[in-house]
């Protein structure tokens, strides 16, 4: 239900709705979603199932097996039900490549299409120009022999491309008569071999809308352009009309959003996947510490706006950490690096432990953890160098201890310190975390954290992307963590008092550590 108050509130709506709405999310199987891709299918959604109770389609626009995988396509099923999108139907450009090759060959006789062998350079040269292809005026039986050709896959056949015949000057270029056939002789994974020629998206997205009762085409501005070519197609084949509604593409500072680069970073090994923390798809955004609710509530709130922001992390982040503080457990970590000993000189004879809140601020309903006490402590260095001789200081939770001794320095490997509970917390200028040795083991924990991948806010166009990437975009440190840690589950949330909020990626067990991966909170760093 969450757009529906966001829509009411921005005044959407599509026109022409009396005879039902079918929209579609219409993703090429070519890398996995990422949260730009949410967005259009969440507003499709919106569309279809909220505003209008119309039909959401999910189509597959798979029409170039050099980028397709059925890895992708089963990747992008999983990742809309688990954001809880439900499409009505699903189908498959491919579904309707022996129409759509009928199609062209009514193209071709009708006088709308012909076959061109020109280069791919002095194609793109003379559509630039506005000068016609020297291929243009061919006979209809000439052209249809030629896409004979490309169906065979022959060596004639791969040399062409079948072009609409729209426009030689157009001022909009994408109407300088678009490629609309081409080859590709690798095996498509869902048609195998049965096809060497493919449509291209252009040709084969407003037919197949036609076709499939889509009555209304949301795309993302960037096609604008191209909208007068969508309806060149419609008209020309006489199909049934189709309502096109853009809206603006969600970009973020030091991110890209496009599968073909997303994949150079997976298969370069910059990152470890699809599902990498640092990467912005969906998979990598829950990796991180994002929640459903919180990714789904920050991607409603930029509602369908048309113009192009590149949005900062931080409301992203900030969103996230509103819905998970109220409800992660606190648990405590004391760097392994220099760690300091420290000996509470009156501290508790017999270590033993005590039945502590795990979550302060929801008392009984947040559960109980058990915090061990005793004479022996460790601290985090980085705490422990900025004490004085006989300083007050608090122990978190515990309450105040006088700095007695600081046994050697740079780094400091012991400190003696004396209880003093009558002391006034709020009076301390130091409040530390602190975990007993005893009674019960303390667990290792490697704690992740991720930086941006890219050392640039905004890469433009022109900017070679790699030259950006962040070579420190991940840090990790040993951390003993309080013995409550051993229960969490992978995709626990907790907070590491005074150290931030974490996702369990891995429990501990077996001997192996538990892997934390730090969740950003929208404070800049
Ligand atoms: P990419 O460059 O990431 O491959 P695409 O547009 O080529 O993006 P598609 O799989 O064709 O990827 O996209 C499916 C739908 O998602 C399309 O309707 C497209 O307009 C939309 N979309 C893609 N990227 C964004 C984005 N950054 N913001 C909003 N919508 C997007
Ligand atoms: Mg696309
Ligand atoms: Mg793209």
């Amino acid at each position: 239900a969450g757009l529906s108050k966001a829509g009411a509130s921005y005044n959407m709506a599509l026109q022409d709705v009396e005879k039902g709405v079918v929209t579609r999310f219409p993703p090429e199987p070519s890398g996995y979603l990422h949260i730009g891709h949410l967005k259009a299918a969440m507003l499709n959604d919106y569309f279809a199932h909220e505003l209008y109770k119309g039909t959401l389609l999910l189509r597959f626009d798979d029409t170039n097996p050099s980028k397709e995988k059925q890895e992708y396509e089963d990747s992008i099923i999983e990742d809309l039900k688990l954001v809880g999108i439900k499409p009505d139907k699903t189908s498959y450009t491919s579904d309707h490549l022996e129409v759509l090759y009928q199609y062209c060959i009514r193209m071709i006789k009708e006088g709308h299409a012909y076959a061109d062998d020109t280069d791919q350079d002095t194609m793109r040269d003379e559509r630039m120009k506005g000068i016609a292809s020297k291929n243009r005026s061919k006979s209809v039986e000439e052209n249809l022999a030629i896409f004979e050709e490309m169906k065979a896959g022959s060596e004639i056949g791969l040399k062409n491309a079948i072009r609409a015949k729209m426009s030689v000057d157009n001022p909009n270029k994408a109407m300088r008569d678009p490629v609309i056939y081409r080859c590709n002789l690798l095996p498509h994974h869902r048609t195998g071999e049965t096809w060497k020629m493919y449509p291209t998206y252009d040709f084969a997205c407003p037919i197949v809308d036609a076709l499939e009762g889509v009555t209304h085409a949301l795309r993302t501005t960037e096609y604008t352009d191209r909208n007068p070519q969508y309806q060149w197609f419609l008209d020309t084949l006489k199909l049934r009309q189709v309502h096109m509604w853009d809206f603006a593409r969600m970009n973020f500072i030091r991110t890209v959003l496009s599968k073909r680069k997303l994949t150079k970073l997976v298969d370069a090994g910059i990152v470890w996947g699809w599902d990498d923390p640092r990467m912005p798809t969906i998979r990598g955004v829950r990796r991180h510490g994002m929640t459903i609710g919180a990714l789904r509530d920050f991607i409603l709130k930029q509602g369908p706006s048309r113009n192009i922001v590149t949005m900062d992390w931080t409301n992203f982040w900030a969103s996230n950490k509103k819905e998970i503080d109220p409800i992660a457990p606190r648990h405590t970590a004391v760097d392994t690096k220099d760690t300091v000993k420290a000996t509470i000189t009156n501290g508790p004879t017999e270590a033993h432990t005590e039945d502590k809140f795990k979550i302060p601020k929801a008392g009984d309903a947040g559960g109980k953890k058990k915090v061990g006490y005793s004479k022996h402590l460790i601290l985090d260095q980085e705490d422990v160098k900025l004490f004085k001789q006989d300083e007050e200081i608090t122990l978190m939770n515990w309450g105040n201890a006088i700095v007695r001794k600081i046994i050697s320095s740079n780094p400091i490997t012991d400190i003696e310190l004396e209880l003093h509970l009558e002391g006034d917390v709020k009076k301390t200028e130091k409040k530390v975390t602190w975990l007993s040795t005893g009674p019960a083991e303390l667990i290792p924990a490697e704690v992740w954290e991720f930086d941006h991948l890219f050392t640039k806010d905004k890469l433009e166009e022109e900017d070679n992307w790699e030259d950006f990437v962040n070579k420190e975009s991940s840090s990790k440190t040993i951390q003993l963590c309080d013995a409550n840690v051993a229960d969490l589950k992978e995709d626990d949330i907790i907070q590491l008092e005074r150290k931030g909020y974490f996702r369990v990626d891995k429990p501990a067990g077996d001997g192996k550590p538990l892997v934390l991966f730090g969740i950003p909170t929208g404070k800049t760093k």
